[in-house]
């Protein structure tokens, strides 16, 4: 376990109480709970049970996911004595949250497709998509901050996906003249499903305001008949249906969201709320098509 302090600030308990009523003290519990150490396999680079047999000499206690092969549970490591290991140094595992593999696996990225991450970096979900297209898919990463372009890049390179075709620019101006099968908008959000971000109205209304931007934008940029995958890793339902909401108004259409057996918030029909807890960050990821 990671012995993390998370302290919810009264502004998000407020909003959080007004949005999930009798679950509110589950919420809460779940995000002051230390969390626990979770890893993907990068399989660019080594099998899940090349990472499995490397755990197990280095005495690191694992247990495998039920609804993914690649990633792992570490209930007694930490973060830190997974950074030492050689596995980790030679980009053959990646400190992810489970939460945070859900979009990758719900775009369902195959080879020869034409796939954007929209906001990428640090490239966690770049390097899964990759990855789960057996590294067949064409992938272009976007990320508009110099130093976290600069942390995607160094990604990129150590897990094994140099050939992501990494852009440093704003989404916003990209060309509306580009096309692509399958999007992954993994939005700037206000992270209150994770630690106790400080959230103000202010704060929350800005991050709205440039979700609902970036998801209009991915509209244009997605072929028809293409799949836009969005997601945040906050459970506030204005970055979440309330953005979905606006792609609907455009025409957009949401798929249902695959059964994962991770714990759940309520959430919009054929959206996935994931509820925090010591093993899961809170999450929302919705599967829309154009
Ligand atoms: N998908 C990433 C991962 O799994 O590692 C995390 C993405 S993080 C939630 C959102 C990112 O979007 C941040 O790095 C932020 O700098 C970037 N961002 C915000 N607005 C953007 C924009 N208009 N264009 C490109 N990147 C943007």
């Amino acid at each position: 376990m990671d012995g993390r302090d998370r302290m919810i600030e009264p502004a998000l308990q407020e909003r959080l109480k007004a949005s999930y009523g009798a679950l509110f003290s589950a919420v809460e519990a779940g995000l002051s709970a230390p969390h626990c150490v979770t890893l993907r396999a990068n399989t660019l680079k080594a099998s899940a049970d090349e990472v499995a047999d490397a755990l197990s000499a280095a005495g690191i206690g694992y247990e495998r996911v039920s609804w993914y092969e690649d990633a792992f549970r570490l209930p007694c490591a930490t973060e830190d004595a997974v950074r030492a290991l050689p596995l980790y140094e030679a980009g053959k595992v990646y400190l992810q949250s489970l939460s945070s593999m859900l979009p990758p696996l719900v775009l369902q990225p195959q080879a020869g497709e034409n796939i954007l991450d929209m906001t990428a970096a640090p490239g966690g979900k770049t390097t899964q998509l990759l990855a789960l297209s057996k590294g067949k898919a064409l992938i272009t990463a976007c990320e508009r901050d110099n130093v976290r372009f600069e942390r995607l890049r160094f990604n990129l390179e150590r897990q094994g996906a140099a050939r992501v075709n990494a852009l440093h620019r704003d989404a916003l101006t990209l060309d509306d003249a580009l096309r692509f099968d399958k999007i992954l908008l993994d939005a700037p959000c206000t992270g209150a499903g994770t630690v106790g971000a400080r959230v103000t109205q202010g704060y929350l209304e800005k991050c709205v305001r440039a979700q609902k931007k970036l998801i209009h934008k991915a509209l244009r940029l997605l072929k028809k008949g293409g799949t836009l995958v969005y997601s945040t890793c906050s459970i506030f339902p204005e970055e979440n249906g309330g953005v979905v909401e606006e792609a609907v108004k455009c025409g957009a259409k949401i798929v249902p969201v695959e059964a994962f057996d991770v714990p759940r918030l309520p959430s919009p029909s054929g959206t996935l709320t994931v509820m925090p807890t010591c093993d899961h960050e809170g999450f929302f990821v919705a599967k829309l098509t154009k």
